[in-house]
């Protein structure tokens, strides 16, 4: 009798502790629902509770048996939802690190590890799966049999070369009518449809691979796996063509053949759809993906997959850097460098460094790659926290492309072209090659100006330029997507002389009709790629050669392999060299080898052209004739001299209201708490006007605080910012606060 007396005093003891995803610093106490055992209780299991006058669901982090609150005034929680947890205790610690580090809410940061569909309370259950498959019949058929039904035939053609049937989910990606063609050919008996049992399906063969590595890759793979089972940061840096992903592609299956998974962290999948084939072709799986792109049956359906254990491989965004892991082997972290990495708004967490502390935490190696390391992590490597492994030549017969400076002083331009780049790309055209020209700036021209008295059209609620974009005929803010028709007299003058001033990718591709009618343009940016499926659309016909000159913003310049690209041509690169952030240089030194790096990647060499007015500037000197290695330790002595991260480390408070006063008075407040405290080692800066002091009808202000160790600017901040919160002024304002800030904006 005894143990069941002791349980009920238990459960009469018990207290749920349970984070919930509001903008509060703390969890909250439930009591048990009177219908469940107490021992079916685990932290990482969904509830829903009453919260307010709603039901919502939270996370159960402990069961404890006291509360601050008397026990009377507790509410019980409504349901458990999950019989097993959804996240396992190391996960859970990972999260309640991560909450702490970038002082976020904990019930948010635990939300962010979840697919949309588990926050709102679906059961954590895999949906049906359905596949096509041929039938015997099917297999036999020869597709001349249906020529006069192409897409049936089409049809049946990617089934005999996917002898284990198609995922419905992945014949979705294909932009023809398959549906149609698989009910015909389902009554001629060829195909059919089958369920598949999810949890018991067993994985196919992998097939070894065919190219052998070269010894720098040999050497990267083997300084990897040498490390399996254990904690170990690499910083892999090879040049673009170099054969990175092939050394991941090869650690992957080592992986995979020890029965363990991999997750894969990328900056932007939909950007990259090549990647994701290259992978799929190489392992012939279901692969999960994860990224805001997908439906949110897809996310949860990968998301369970992973979490499972059922699928070893996991390529997914920032937003996937928290799945659960059940048989965790390697991390790897693609293109490093990359800013979209790190989260800009709520949770401020940057999915780079969530992978260092959770392989660490998991005791598992962690790879990250690119060409153009960032200053973050060259430092560590300096500093001997990671190994650095080198790929310098490029894989195969491809040789690195040639820098070459264009000088644009006094020259003549034609709407922003250079007479020798546009001799260049006649003459590359002319050979049968493509050329890809680059600027960041969509739109048609970034100002629109009052030829008689300099008056420029602004955006009302934000400091910045309305933006002319010719399509649409609009000016258009990009700021805040404020859109009005473009003014035709000027209110200052009166004059009806109002022009565009100034190049984007709208005009660039004007000019190109213009002076190439007899080539194929495309322009590549986020108003002409909107629709979906159009960018994979357009890089199909970039790979098949229907297209001559491609024009693009940053979409071009990521990890997209371009055979025939041999001159790229870089038309602005001026304003990365004199910016008020003092990252500016290195993200501009990063886009230049980068978008260089997609020209010559075969057997041709690649030209890269770089329009310039500054052509002595030393940064960019060392940058094309040294590389990227040279101006990288440049550029980090250069911060060192500054004592700007990475040799310091920044907490930056932003502020925002729709008065000019309330922020920098906040702030001063803050500024004032945090002296006070008189914690050594960390400086008090500002607080200043941001970068852009007005967006979207709000004034914004910043406090930065900086140190040289990690360990003081954190023990500030677990202070301060419950005094903050304490702040009658907070509620006032907008605040926010950004731990390891990439962006001073
Ligand atoms: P990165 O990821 O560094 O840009 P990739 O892995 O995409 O480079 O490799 C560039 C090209 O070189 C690809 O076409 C790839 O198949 C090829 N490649 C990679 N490694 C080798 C190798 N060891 N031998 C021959 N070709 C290779
Ligand atoms: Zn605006």
């Amino acid at each position: 009798m005894a143990p069941q007396t002791d349980l009920q005093t238990k459960k009469l003891n018990a207290v749920l502790k349970i984070a919930i995803p509001i903008p509060l610093h703390k969890t909250f106490d439930y009591l048990p629902p009177r219908s469940v055992d107490l021992d079916k209780f685990r932290p990482g299991q969904r509830l829903t509770v009453p919260f307010g006058k709603q039901s919502r669901v939270g996370y159960l982090l402990e069961v404890s048996s006291s509360s601050e609150t008397a026990k009377d005034k507790l509410k019980k929680a409504d349901a458990l939802l999950d019989e097993q947890p959804l996240l396992s205790k190391e996960e859970l610690t990972l999260l309640r690190w991560a909450g702490h580090y970038y002082h976020h809410p904990i019930g948010d940061v635990i939300n962010s590890a979840f697919p949309v569909a588990l926050r709102k309370g679906s059961k954590a259950k895999l949906p049906p799966i359905n596949k096509l498959v041929l039938t015997r019949l099917g297999k036999e058929i020869h597709q001349t049999e249906l020529s006069r039904a192409p897409r049936q035939a089409a049809l049946i053609h990617l089934l005999q070369n996917n002898p284990l049937g198609l995922y419905i989910e992945e014949l979705n990606h294909l932009e023809w009518n398959w549906r149609d063609a698989a009910r015909a050919l389902t009554k001629k008996e060829l195909i059919e449809t089958v369920e598949v049992s999810t949890s018991t399906e067993s994985l196919p063969e992998i097939p070894p691979p065919l190219l052998a590595l070269n010894k720098e890759q040999e050497q990267a793979v083997s300084a990897v796996s040498n490390s399996f089972g254990h904690f170990k940061s690499f910083l892999l840096e090879g040049i673009t063509g170099s054969g990175k992903t092939e050394v991941y592609l090869r650690l992957i299956q080592e992986t995979i053949e020890k029965g363990q998974q991999v997750m894969v962290l990328l900056p932007e999948i939909s950007l990259t759809p090549q990647l994701e084939s290259r992978f799929q072709a190489r392992f012939p799986i279901p692969i999960a993906t994860y990224h805001s792109g997908l439906s949110e049956q897809k996310r949860l359906h990968h998301w369970l997959r992973f979490q499972r254990g059922d699928w070893p491989i996991l390529l997914g965004t920032r937003s996937a850097a928290f799945i659960p892991m059940k048989k965790p082997g390697l991390i790897i972290v693609d293109e490093e460098h990359d800013s979209s990495f790190k989260q800009q708004e709520g949770f401020r967490f940057s999915a780079r460094d969530i992978a260092i502390v959770r392989a660490r935490q998991l005791k598992i190696p962690v790879l990250l790659g690119t060409a153009t390391p960032s200053l973050e992590s060259l430092l560590n490597c300096q500093r001997k926290r990671y190994q650095h492994l080198h790929l310098t030549t490029r894989a195969g017969n491809a040789s690195p492309p040639q820098f070459q400076l264009l000088d644009l002083r006094n020259k003549q331009l034609e709407e922003g072209l250079s007479l020798e780049l546009i001799k260049s790309i006649s003459r590359t055209v002319e050979r049968g090659e493509q050329v890809l020209l680059f600027l960041n700036r969509r739109g048609f021209a970034p100002t629109w100006i009052c030829h008689s008295c300099g008056y420029t059209a602004d955006c009302n609620r934000c400091h910045a330029r309305m933006v002319f974009h010719k399509q649409t005929n609009l000016l258009r803010c990009h700021h805040c997507g404020k859109e009005q028709r473009p003014i035709q007299r000027c209110p200052k003058c009166r004059q009806s002389d109002l022009q565009p001033l100034g190049i984007g990718t709208e005009r660039i591709e004007q000019v190109l009709n213009r002076l190439f009618p007899a080539q194929t343009v495309a322009r590549i940016d986020r108003d002409t790629t909107r629709r979906k499926g159009e960018l994979n659309r357009v890089l199909e016909q970039i790979t098949n050669g229907e297209i001559n000159i491609l024009l693009g913003t940053q979409m071009l310049a990521k990890g997209h392999h371009f055979p025939n690209v041999t001159l790229v041509g870089i038309l602005d690169i001026d304003h990365g060299l004199f910016s008020y952030d003092f990252r500016a240089s290195e993200k501009m030194a990063q886009m230049i080898i980068q978008v260089a790096g997609r020209a010559g990647r075969e057997e041709k060499r690649g030209k890269v052209l770089l329009q310039t007015r500054h052509p002595d500037h030393p940064l960019l000197a060392s940058l094309i004739h040294q590389g990227y290695g040279t101006f990288a330790r440049e550029a980090l002595l250069e911060r060192s001299a500054a004592q700007l991260p990475p040799i310091t480390h920044q907490a930056l408070m932003r502020c925002e209201a729709t008065d000019q006063n309330s922020p920098p008075h906040f702030l001063s407040l803050v500024a004032e708490l945090a002296e006070k405290l008189a914690i050594k080692k960390v400086e008090i800066l500002g607080p200043v006007p941001a970068p852009m002091e007005r967006r979207a009808g709000r004034y914004r202000y910043q406090l930065l605080l900086q140190s040289h160790e990690r360990e003081p600017l954190h023990t500030l901040l677990d202070q301060l910012v419950p005094d903050i919160d304490n702040l009658r002024e907070s509620k006032k304002v907008r605040w926010s606060l950004d731990v390891d800030p990439v962006d001073l904006y």
